[in-house]
């Protein structure tokens, strides 16, 4: 099963791709972690994304197709969870040929739906495990006292450097002009379901297996 978790950013794609991970042995295609990760181990695809994520602008179609084309090529086991990716119609229709060219298809795109409101309270209360992935947030859910991890006990918390108020305005914006379009382009397609991201955790966890299970 293949599956796209569409949403603005801080909607909780990444939350619930991890659950989905664990509980059916999915791949999850983050293109964000993705460009972090060249970002941080300083590759030169790292050092061109590195400013443009600063802003919380786009990369370019050429680049996060060329990370997802890699991944998709080199393994098919147990299904994709897209995170973050499409963001644009040139990304969505190359994810679709991607496929075909795989024998794979694209089971349901779930929209995580959620306020503008709530994306800046969550996004500006966010820190991350820097071992394990594991979401904290400032004041829904703070990082243990005693300082570990309480999925894998280590003591790396990180905020990212795109977390903050001025960059978070224009990944907004780039949002809605950009892969908001998808919603349609998903709908027309006859794939999109819609899911509350505004409810707690476990009941968004809830609403996306009851629709995986439906399918
Ligand atoms: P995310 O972790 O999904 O919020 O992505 C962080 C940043 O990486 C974004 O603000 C973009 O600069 C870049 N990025 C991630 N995925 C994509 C994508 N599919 N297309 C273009 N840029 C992306």
């Amino acid at each position: 099963m293949n599956i796209i978790l569409l949403g603005p950013p801080g909607a909780g794609k990444g939350t619930q791709a991890r659950h989905l991970v664990e509980t059916r042995g999915m791949t999850q295609l983050s293109t964000g972690d993705m460009l972090r990760e060249a970002k941080s181990s300083g590759t030169e695809m790292g050092n061109i994304v590195a400013d443009v994520m600063a802003r919380g602008d786009l990369v370019t179609d050429e680049i996060v197709i060329g990370l997802i084309r890699e991944k998709i090529e080199s393994n098919t086991q147990g299904g994709f969870i897209f995170d973050g990716f499409p963001r644009t119609l040139a990304q969505a229709d190359a994810l679709s040929d991607l496929l075909n060219q795989t024998g794979q298809t694209l089971d349901v795109v779930v929209e995580m739906q959620v306020d503008d409101e709530a994306l800046v309270a969550r996004i500006a209360g966010r820190s991350t495990c820097g071992s394990c992935g594991e979401v904290y947030h400032d004041v829904t859910r703070p990082q243990p006292e005693n300082g570990a991890c309480e999925t894998c006990g280590a003591s790396d918390f990180q905020r990212r450097a795109d977390d903050n108020e001025e960059s978070l305005k224009n990944r907004l914006m780039e949002y809605y002009k950009k892969t908001s379009p998808l919603l349609g382009y998903y709908f027309a397609k006859n794939q999109l379901q819609s899911v509350n991201g505004l409810a707690d955790i476990d009941a968004v966890q809830t609403e996306i297996a009851a629709v995986l299970d439906a399918l």
